[in-house]
């Protein structure tokens, strides 16, 4: 909530570090950044709106505990509550992630476990550091929460393949918490269709048949329960159907938009459209490769990794959990050294989300410690640069505060009105 010392190094630290790897048309320009009455006024405004990012992974079930604590300063993670506090951030939808596998009995009880191991990571984290955060399970708790100085922990499952075939799973993962399930992650399965099919799990290549049956009655389900459905990582059919059948507005938690990057996990200006006229949100992700193409600098080196890893793009939710930690671990130093892209990406996708959807229809969603993090915004500590930017840009203190968290909160309202009703 505060301009501390480290964040200004941080800014500073930014720029050097921008004008070295990046070409200067990519990186926000340090002159307009570096601008004290922009930065005061960056700061108030950032100080006064909600701020609240949808989408951040944990790192696994050892979460919040004395080997990974995100109650330090933790190099290891890009969001733990210094960050938090030093970037000015009110809330965080924790993800509960869970990589696609076999859609059997056996696959699906393994989902759920894992899972739920996450979710009480989330939770633990909330009861070992109860005067600096809490757990939020309306837009209320958020509301009241941050008023309170402390950080507004929510929980989000990515990948509907935990909740099994038993509808009753989902009130199950509702009163643990969860507000929002993505409702596929790479490859298809009992719900819908993937944007990345996995031919590792024998996908067949379809992107259009969109929901199963089943996957109707998980939409039905969550709108009686009041849980958000979010649509990142779905195909254009599953985008289709859940937009044509949900009672209420979807999110999508983390998604990018293709008009500026053709990628399958971006969301189209057909889409964009289609979101905004639901009454949804797009919350635009920092994945630098879902921003911008790859240099063939880094294009070359992923590749290499890939390939020595032993992982490739169609396959990469079939692969050994070893070979995926491997290839992630290894991504942090090859992402130092290739920077996938800056604020002035992530900044362009908000403006033309925002152009072609309406400034109500747009928010945040890092994907922070699972794979999220550009030159700029490259942690929850540099939150107060995204802030500077979308000043810079023109945007009001309102429309600010609308991206940070306002529409997200609106969005999640509305879910909770369509049940009640
Ligand atoms: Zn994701």
């Amino acid at each position: 909530m505060y301009w501390t010392r480290r964040a200004w190094l941080g800014l500073f630290a930014c720029w050097v570090i921008g004008s070295v790897y990046c070409p200067p048309v990519l990186c926000a320009e340090p002159a307009a950044i570096a601008d004290e009455a922009l930065l005061a006024e960056a700061r108030q405004v950032h100080e006064r709106a909600l701020t609240l990012d949808s989408h951040v992974d944990i790192a696994g079930p050892q979460y919040a505990t004395p080997q990974l604590d995100p109650g330090a300063d933790n190099p290891l993670l890009k969001c733990d509550l210094v960050k938090m506090v030093s970037g000015g951030v009110d809330g965080v939808f924790f993800a509960a992630y869970v990589p696609q596998q076999a859609c059997d009995a056996d696959g699906y009880r393994r989902a759920s476990e894992a899972a739920m191991a996450k979710i009480s990571a989330i939770r633990r984290l909330t009861t070992m550091y109860p005067n600096r955060c809490a757990l939020a399970a309306t837009p209320d708790e958020v509301e009241r929460i941050a008023a309170g100085g402390r950080r507004a922990i929510m929980i989000g499952i990515e990948n509907g393949y935990a909740v099994g075939t038993e509808l009753s799973s989902i009130q199950r993962f509702f009163d643990l918490g969860v507000r929002y399930i993505t409702l596929c992650h790479n490859g298809h399965n009992q719900i819908c269709d993937s944007c990345n099919p996995s031919s590792g799990l024998g996908d067949d290549g379809s992107k259009d048949r969109g929901l199963s049956p089943l996957g109707r009655q998980f939409v039905a389900e969550m709108n009686r329960l009041g849980m958000m459905i979010d649509l990142s990582h779905a195909a254009a059919g599953s985008f289709r159907d859940v937009v044509g059948l949900s009672r209420a507005p979807v999110i999508a938690s983390h998604s990018g938009c293709a008009a500026l990057r053709e990628h399958p996990r971006n969301l189209t200006d057909e889409q964009l459209k289609t979101l905004a006229a639901k009454g949804g949100v797009i919350q635009m992700v920092a994945v630098g490769g879902f921003l911008m193409p790859p240099s063939p600098e880094r294009k070359k080196a992923i590749d290499e990794l890939a390939a020595s890893v032993g992982v490739t793009e169609g396959n990469f939710a079939a692969a050994a959990k070893p070979q995926r930690e491997r290839f992630e671990q290894e991504m942090v130093e090859l992402d130092r050294r290739y920077p996938p892209a800056c604020l002035k990406d992530f900044a362009d996708h908000i403006d033309h989300a925002v152009q072609l959807a309406g400034v109500d229809h747009v928010g945040i969603g890092s994907d922070f410690d699972g794979g999220g993090g550009i030159h700029g915004f490259g942690s929850h500590a540099e939150s107060l640069h995204v802030t500077v930017e979308l000043l810079r840009r023109g945007y009001s203190a309102d429309a600010i505060a609308k991206i940070w968290g306002g529409n997200l909160l609106r969005v999640w309202r509305e879910v909770q009105a369509v049940a009640a009703r």
